[in-house]
């Protein structure tokens, strides 16, 4: 029930909440916020709720009078914030990372304040320009050359669409843009070349962009899950002499599910040879880039026509922010710019009207909190954080590799750990399907086990058909403590579900 007489004078009008409303409110919000980040390790990462629980609790119909926002708020703390899965708990190791950092999360404040919407400069000059120095701030401090010009996105999954689709306007005499693909029957069909590891966002991107999934050739990948690239130029090779029209390879630096990482070096000349677009995929794997030490992991990618990065995996970079870097900016406005006439500015100078490289007419203002949080922590103090993640995760490496009754499943690049636990009644029986099938069983009950505990949650994946439990670390909170955490766990649970 609402209390009427707590609702606010500006409530009974037609107008905004009042200036002085929204300073308290907004103090109350900040002071939510602050708390949550204080105590998410008292929360329990998974909240012990079923679907449709959340749903139950609330009318089934929008209020018709105003409530107060006290009330609000009040029904935020009990109702939405203790029953989410909490992605900014430290013993949150699923999946990759994606954390907020404090000084993001002011930066999106400030800009939810601003509403800039990023269409074009005379709309939101200060948004464009700051855009402009982030991603040239962001490309130094990955160490790619100047010729990398980029924007931001929401997601790596609309980055490399964009990118695909560039890829697509390069074909010389396709023009898909103006005539579509559908009807033409004198061209050859399309085809995308990546690996069997490649993430499922570069098949959707085939979806969107008529290329079609029958469109993606899935290059074998090395004992190491990385894409062999002499049955690349095989497959490109056998295409053509089969009227396919290649036109794009993707190349990843950071798997999803192992961190592998393709030659990037060997792919790109096939692509230099062959007249191929070169898109490399860096979302989570990017970041480590600004390590200068670990700069040889991403050697070859100032070859690539267009590389994603995703700042909101492991640059604590607040839910959306996905750079896209690429080194023709005139095929990205020539692939998507449509200026109709109510959009048409007189060209005020030399800097970027994004509307024009992508889809999106509309465009959030992501820069803001990336301009904030590279300045507080400064090129030193972020590549000190990723460094550190890679340590840990260095460390663990060496427990699982010294634990009898488990071993890693692949190497370990980055943050991210693949292990397995194989009891020794079961070891060695490579071959045999029994064997392996209870091993699987037995990782998906230790899986289970972890996750279960509420202070440590992770993923698995299958790699060579084996299920794999992944550990990522990518967390400013994280540390030893928690790897720890996660190391006895995992053992105690291995115990249990062998003994079980
Ligand atoms: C996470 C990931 C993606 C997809 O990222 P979104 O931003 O969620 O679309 C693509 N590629 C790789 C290698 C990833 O790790």
């Amino acid at each position: 029930m609402t209390d009427a007489s707590r609702l606010h004078e500006a409530q009974r009008g037609l107008g905004d909440m009042s200036p002085a409303d929204f300073r308290d409110a907004g103090a109350r919000v900040v002071d939510q916020v602050a708390s949550y980040l204080a105590r998410l390790e008292t929360l329990p990462i998974l909240p012990p709720i079923q679907p449709g629980d959340i749903r139950r609790q609330f009318p089934s119909g929008p209020p018709l009078a105003p409530e107060p926002i006290e009330q609000i708020l009040d029904d935020y703390s009990r109702l939405i914030e203790p029953n989410i899965t909490h992605w900014q708990h430290p013993g949150f190791m699923a999946y990759f990372a994606s954390v907020a950092s404090g000084p993001g999360i002011l930066g999106e404040w400030l800009a939810a304040g601003l509403n800039s919407n990023v269409m074009f400069w005379r709309n939101a000059p200060a948004s464009t320009e700051v855009e402009e120095v982030t991603v040239d701030w962001l490309r130094q401090l990955f160490g790619l050359p100047a010729v990398f010009d980029g924007m931001f996105t929401d997601t790596a999954s609309v980055s490399s669409l964009l990118a695909v689709v560039a890829a697509r306007h390069a074909v010389p005499g396709l023009d898909a843009r103006d005539e579509g693909l559908a009807g033409r029957p004198e061209l050859g069909r399309l085809r995308i070349y990546c690996s069997t590891e490649t993430h499922s966002s570069v098949e959707k991107a085939a979806i969107v962009a008529g290329v079609g999934r029958a469109g993606v050739r899935r290059v074998p990948v090395d004992d190491d899950f990385r894409m062999r690239p002499e049955l690349l130029a095989e497959a490109i090779r056998e295409d053509r002499a089969a009227g396919w029209l290649p036109f794009c390879v993707v190349a990843t630096i950071g798997t999803t599910s192992s961190t592998s990482i393709d030659p990037v070096p060997a792919i790109a000349a096939i692509c230099r040879e062959e007249r191929l677009w070169l898109h490399v995929d860096a979302a989570y794997g990017g970041a480590a880039a600004v390590v200068p030490e670990m700069r040889p992991l991403f050697e070859g990618w100032e070859l690539a026509d267009s590389i994603v990065v995703n700042p909101h995996k492991w640059l604590f970079t607040p839910f959306d922010a996905s750079l896209l870097l690429f080194r023709s900016p005139e095929v990205f406005r020539d692939a998507f710019s449509l200026v109709p006439e109510y959009l048409r500015v007189k060209r005020e100078g030399e800097a970027h009207d994004y509307h024009e490289y992508g889809i999106q007419l509309g465009r959030r203002f992501r820069a803001l909190k990336l301009w904030m949080l590279i300045r507080y922590f400064g090129a030193d103090g972020l590549a000190a954080r990723v460094r550190e993640h890679c340590r840990m995760a260095q460390e663990l490496s060496g427990w699982v590799d010294a634990e009898p009754g488990f071993e890693r499943v692949a190497p370990t690049p980055f943050s991210t750990v693949c292990l397995r636990h194989v009891p020794a009644e079961l070891a060695g029986r490579e071959e045999d399907a029994d064997a392996q099938q209870k091993i699987d069983a037995l990782n998906e009950a230790i899986l289970e086990r972890v996750n279960r505990s509420g202070q440590i949650f992770l993923s698995h994946t299958r790699l060579r058909g084996r299920y794999t439990i992944r550990v990522t670390l990518g967390n400013p909170r994280q540390t030893m403590e928690h790897v720890h955490r996660c190391w006895t766990l995992l053992k105690e649970a291995a115990s249990s579900a062998s003994s079980g």
